[in-house]
């Protein structure tokens, strides 16, 4: 007999999420989670709409709502400062919600303290060093200069960005060029609205700019730019962020008289990920499986949907072999979808050269005019609707 159903390696939002899922069915679930405390990574904070309906359907809405959640329902496009108007999301999506923003380390230990109130053992301050599968695939870890190996059904690897279960479990990992960054940071006593996020795109200078409000006059700000130019990290960079932000854009106001919550850190866009995320009793999900370009904030939605399509694959098999491959299948797709919008909104908002200009010249002002021309995928959710050329035409303005 194997020591546990399931061994999650990592216990961020999809780890959790995971574990609690599974805990709640009666499967014997350890988490096992390298940090001791969570601490303010830069990490996602704004949840689409589709990845509010998949924590409901997983169970971790209230968690997350009533654990510093909030919702900021709008969502405002600015093209180089004019807004195009102000979407009411839960009104003109397909889940029909709003989206949901939180502090991030905040919404971590939420979640990982409801796992394990659902019956999950959290081993936290304990380091995963090493995976083996096979039909009882089994753990290394290491926590207070011990060492241990544990069996399980399964092993999860929910463990991020630069996932080492990846590697442990023989996946192939495929990377796109690194062509853009975007540079984060939580600033408070912000006069910015609560009630909307807003993005401010500057195609022409391949510049981008968010706003996500958490309430009470909190906000992570993004600015993002292109590879070429330096990416821009730590307390001396705070004031060339602000510049770059409000050149792009994002009005002056919102940070006079505000201050820094956090730190200021600047993270890759390039997509990351492994086809078929299922191996021989190990499963990746979450970052680990699939990091997408942060540029268009679908990482977390899509880690809940990873968490949810597991667990039914995981109840509907008793063979977890089967369902693991059923997982993979399904997560193939949707990655697929998600990658293929990011490189049309990259290639409109974000590419430079004669090229690109060209190419936006032609949609812009389409898209200015009619917003249903953008593919809804990145509110409504892979699924919601073809991402096909005929969508494609539509994006760039060519009918
Ligand atoms: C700058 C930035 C902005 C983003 N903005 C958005 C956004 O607005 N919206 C959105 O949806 N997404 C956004 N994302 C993406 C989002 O943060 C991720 O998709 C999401 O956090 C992935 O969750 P995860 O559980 O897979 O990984 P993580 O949150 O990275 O969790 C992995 C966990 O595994 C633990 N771990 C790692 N290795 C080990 C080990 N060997 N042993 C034990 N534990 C281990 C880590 O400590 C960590 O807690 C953003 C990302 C970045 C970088």
């Amino acid at each position: 007999m194997p020591d546990y159903d399931i061994i999650t390696v990592g216990g961020g939002l999809g780890g959790a999420a995971i574990a609690k899922a599974m805990a709640e069915r009666g499967a014997q679930v350890l988490v096992v989670e390298r940090e001791a405390k969570f601490k303010d990574r830069v990490r996602g904070e704004w949840l689409a709409p589709w990845g509010v309906a998949e924590a409901r359907e997983l169970g971790v809405y209230e968690t997350l709502i009533s654990d510093g959640g909030y919702h900021a329902a709008g969502w405002d496009t600015r093209l180089a400062g004019n807004s195009i108007g102000i979407r009411d999301l839960a009104a003109t999506t397909t889940p029909a919600v709003h989206p949901m923003t939180f502090f991030h380390p905040r919404a971590q230990q939420a979640l990982l303290e409801a796992a394990e109130k659902a019956g999950a053992k959290v081993r936290n301050g304990a380091r995963v060093v090493g995976v083996q599968p096979g039909a009882t695939p089994s753990v290394t870890l290491e926590s207070n200069g011990r060492s241990e190996s544990l069996t399980a059904r399964m092993i999860v690897g929910a463990d991020g960005r630069g996932s080492m279960v990846r590697k442990w479990g023989g996946f192939e990992s495929k990377e796109d060029p690194d062509q853009q960054w975007l540079a984060g940071i939580l600033i408070e006593n912000t006069a910015a609205p609560m009630d909307y996020s807003v993005a401010v795109f500057n195609p022409f200078a391949s510049r981008i700019a968010l706003m996500f409000p958490q309430g009470d006059g909190r906000a992570r700000f993004y600015f993002g730019a292109r590879s070429s130019e330096p990416g821009m990290s730590g307390d001396r960079e705070v004031p060339r962020f602000i510049q770059e932000s409000v050149k792009t854009g994002m009005p002056a106001e919102y940070f006079e008289g505000a201050s820094p919550a956090g730190a200021l850190a600047t993270f890759s866009g390039a997509d990351s990920w492994v086809d078929h995320p299922y191996l021989d009793g190990v499963v990746l999900i979450g970052d680990a499986a699939a990091q997408s370009d942060q540029t268009w904030g679908q990482g977390m939605a899509l880690t809940l949907r990873d968490a949810r399509i597991l667990r039914d694959a995981l109840a509907a098999d008793d063979d977890w072999n089967a369902a693991g491959h059923a997982y993979a299948e399904s997560h193939d797709r949707q990655f697929l979808d998600l990658h293929t919008a990011e490189s049309w909104s990259t290639a409109i908002f974000m590419e430079p050269g004669p090229e690109a200009d060209a190419r936006r010249a032609k949609a812009l002002p389409q898209l200015a005019m009619d917003q249903t021309r953008v593919p809804d995928i990145f509110f409504s959710g892979p699924g919601s609707a073809p991402v096909d050329e005929a969508a494609r035409r539509r994006f760039f303005g060519e009918e």
